[in-house]
């Protein structure tokens, strides 16, 4: 049954190929998008990923639960025979319906907002894009329809968790924190359930045959995802909902609940905890402000949807992310003066550079160049690709304003702001640390595979621009 429909998507593939100019001119089209065969690097760490990464997530929950956000005791008790992983796990808070009901009134909570209320936001404030969008084309030649409501979704949820808060008192503000571990075994179920729909999905109802990867491997067409834009009805987009909600309208909700819960254990909220919680809120709604831009990076236009994302976005975000607030509840940290400005200033140097480089590549991609980019006409180069459906498309990579610096200032940015949040925490324990560590390894490695792409889709043209511009993150050094 599977390969008869990865067969009929080649045949369909193939044929498009033949009615395409590619076959016209005997040239085959640009394989661009994600790999088509999988080598056995990439084989490797989707496994050690689908094996560990659930641990990982459990490893820094279980630390702070158990040890204080120590992440050395444990493994020093485990190397000693002091304690074993069946006594850390029987000491694990286990999953509970009252958890499971928390956190299915949350995601039915954030669907029907997602589906039901459609975009007002645009309408007032001024500057924001919102409402029906359009995403970027995909490698079969579509172009999908987004309804955009993100910013909207966030400033309803808060605004509710604010009214609970101060007037209506049906829950403590410290819920999240207080269900933590049970909440994530629920987040554990929805990931994986996700993932596996979408993976059963593909193969027996996919949204668009055109745009599904079958690579032969099937651990690596889990984790990657075979279809590209996986849609129930019309407008329940799988990426656009779960890359964007529940798990970063959680995340500033996450972060207060830690908040509250400072407030609860000490009697007072400390400088390290106001800042963790701004300079993410800043991020997180930079996101939402931006979501329409978001539809054309790339875990909306090139990534395809399998648990990477699916299990990425219920599980590793919402606990991983927000590691720093959950420290600072286990060791509150009161920085020096000196300290929090410098954190501060990090933090929001980061966030320009990181909101500037992405609004520059906007503006441009939007304007096709005409535009004023540092006070000037852009400078570029022309660049022509092919879709799958055999036409030929043209397209522009700036070589001027933050892009003529390196080729992703942006991630340069993002890092900085990285740094920020963990910076925060002091240099107690290196828990909070793990955020910039894998974000550093998720962004180099972005980094790295959107060259890649970029190289096959552009081809010689893409050669052009990193003889033009020949660094990637930091000039002169990477
Ligand atoms: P980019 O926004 O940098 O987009 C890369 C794409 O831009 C390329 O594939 C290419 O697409 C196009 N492009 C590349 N160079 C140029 C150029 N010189 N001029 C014009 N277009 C160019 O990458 P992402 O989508 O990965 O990231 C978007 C933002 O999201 C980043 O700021 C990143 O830091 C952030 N991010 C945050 C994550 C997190 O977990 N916190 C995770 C991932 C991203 P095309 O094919 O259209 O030419």
């Amino acid at each position: 049954m599977n390969d008869a429909v990865a067969m009929e998507a080649t045949r369909r593939r193939t044929q498009h190929r033949a009615n395409g100019k590619a076959s016209e001119q005997g040239e085959q089209p640009a394989q661009w998008g994600r790999a088509w065969e999988v080598d056995w690097f990439s084989l490797s760490s989707v496994i050690g990923l689908l094996c560990f990464a659930p641990f990982i997530v459990f490893f820094f929950v279980m630390a702070c639960d158990q040890y204080q956000c120590s992440i050395s005791q444990p493994l020093l008790e485990l190397y000693h025979g002091e304690t074993t992983l069946l006594s850390i796990w029987a000491r694990a808070p286990s999953f509970t319906w009252s958890a499971a009901k928390i956190y299915a009134i949350w995601v039915a909570f954030q669907v029907f907002l997602y589906m039901c209320v459609p975009d007002v936001t645009h309408k007032f404030i001024p500057g924001y894009v919102g409402g029906v969008q359009d995403g970027a084309r995909t490698p079969a030649g579509l172009i999908n329809k987004y309804e955009v409501n993100g910013l909207q979704c966030w400033l309803i949820t808060h605004a509710l968790w604010y009214a609970n808060a101060q007037y209506f008192h049906w829950f403590s503000p410290t819920i999240i924190f207080d269900n933590w571990i049970p909440l994530m075994w629920c987040a554990n179920i929805l990931g994986y359930a996700v993932s596996s729909f979408a993976f059963i999905k593909a193969y027996l109802f996919p949204t668009n045959a055109e745009d599904c990867k079958f690579t032969g491997n099937i651990f690596y067409n889990y984790m990657m995802g075979i279809e590209f834009n996986p849609r129930i009805g019309k407008w329940f987009d799988f990426k656009l909902f779960f890359n964007g909600r529940p798990g970063i309208v959680a995340w500033t909700l996450i972060n207060l609940s830690y908040m509250a819960k400072q407030q609860e254990l000490y009697g007072h909220v400390t400088n390290s905890m106001i800042l963790v919680n701004v300079l993410q809120a800043i991020y997180v709604l930079d996101f939402f402000w931006n979501e329409a831009w978001y539809l054309k990076t790339i875990d909306i236009c090139h990534d395809h949807f399998g648990w990477y994302l699916g299990w990425g976005d219920c599980v590793w975000l919402p606990y991983l992310y927000t590691l720093q607030g959950l420290y600072l509840v286990y060791q509150p940290v009161q920085l020096s003066n000196a300290h929090a400005l410098a954190v501060l200033l990090l933090g929001l140097v980061g966030y320009y550079i990181f909101r500037s480089t992405n609004h520059q590549k906007d503006l441009f991609r939007r304007t096709e160049g005409s535009c004023s980019i540092w006070g000037r006409k852009p400078a570029y180069i022309e660049c022509s690709y092919r879709s799958t459906d055999g036409g030929v498309h043209r397209s522009k990579l700036m070589t001027s304003g933050f892009w003529g610096v390196a080729r992703h200032l942006n991630y340069t940015g993002d890092l900085m702001g990285s740094l920020a949040y963990c910076a925060a925490c002091g240099f107690g324990h290196i828990l909070p640390y793990f955020y910039i560590v894998y974000m550093t390894i998720l962004l180099v490695h972005r980094c790295i595979r959107d060259e890649h792409r970029c190289g096959s889709k552009y081809g010689k043209d893409w050669k052009r621009y990193t003889d033009a511009v020949p660094y990637r993150l930091i000039p002169r050094v990477f």
